[in-house]
């Protein structure tokens, strides 16, 4: 194992680590992909409006209608859709539920939500911010609002209650930009989506919380520790990872 990590940390390499070692190995050492699936292609979707809605709201105050937010999701959905693995919903039936989902987040986090007004886009805000210990960390905020609060967009397939105050991406961009609130608008693709907003603070040990975890997963990759899931985790299994086939701790162990 002398390939090289990537140069810089990211809470989406975080959570890959933590979720299993190996696949963390096989996705930014060895630099082996695998396609997204349609859940992601639905948050993708959306995100891609709701950030132009916020973009514009931050200088109009009202956004895209409800129709250009919709068509913008659809078309990026369909735009993706050739380099996707539609693993719970046939392209057709995940295109109406992107539609459907995106209708309802326009209708109520579109409408709540007010972006940081100014110059600077509140949406997708780089973050590439040495964090000690020679790490940098990059990755990009959804939306920043006009009283500081750090949301992250969220499409899911059932509302789930969401600890934001452990939530190692908010927590960890807050500290980032000194804000003490984070939220995350969430949106569900069901029948009847519903759009929730889960909002918390972020304080001195939620910060520390969040970037000691960072330092410390990034210690055990720079150890060449790579673990495997756990076995009988949902992770672990031929449809949810992409590597099951490559893997000795996946068809190779029967
Ligand atoms: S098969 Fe299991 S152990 Fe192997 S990469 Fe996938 S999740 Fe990890």
């Amino acid at each position: 194992m002398n390939k090289q990590r990537p140069e810089y940390i990211s809470v989406s390499q975080v959570n890959a680590y933590q979720r299993c070692g190996i696949q963390y190995y096989f996705s930014y050492i060895e630099g082996i992909k695998t396609l997204p699936n349609d859940n992601m292609l639905r948050g993708t979707a959306i995100d891609t409006s709701a950030n132009v809605h916020f973009s514009e709201k931050a200088i109009n105050e009202v956004g895209v209608t409800q129709n250009n937010f919709v068509d913008m999701a659809v078309a990026k959905h369909d735009e993706e859709s050739d380099d996707t693995n539609f693993q719970e919903n046939t392209k057709d039936e995940s295109r109406d539920k992107t539609a459907n989902a995106s209708k309802t987040y326009h209708s109520v986090h579109g409408q709540v939500l007010k972006p940081k007004p100014g110059d600077t886009n509140p949406t997708q805000v780089e973050i590439y911010e040495d964090i000690g210990d020679n790490l940098t960390l990059k990755g990009y905020v959804d939306l920043i609002t006009d009283d500081n609060v750090i949301v992250d967009t969220k499409v899911r397939k059932a509302d789930k209650q969401i600890d934001v105050e452990t939530n190692l991406q908010l927590q960890t961009y807050a500290t980032i930009l000194d804000s003490d609130k984070v939220g995350i608008a969430s949106v569900t693709t069901a029948k009847e989506p519903k759009a929730t907003y889960y909002g918390g603070v972020s304080n001195d040990i939620t910060k520390k919380r969040a970037i000691q975890r960072i330092k410390s997963v990034s210690t055990a990759i720079d150890s060449n520790i790579f673990l495997p899931a756990q076995e009988g985790s949902w992770v672990c299994s031929e449809k949810f990872c992409g590597y099951w086939n490559m893997c000795d701790f996946g068809a190779k162990r029967k």
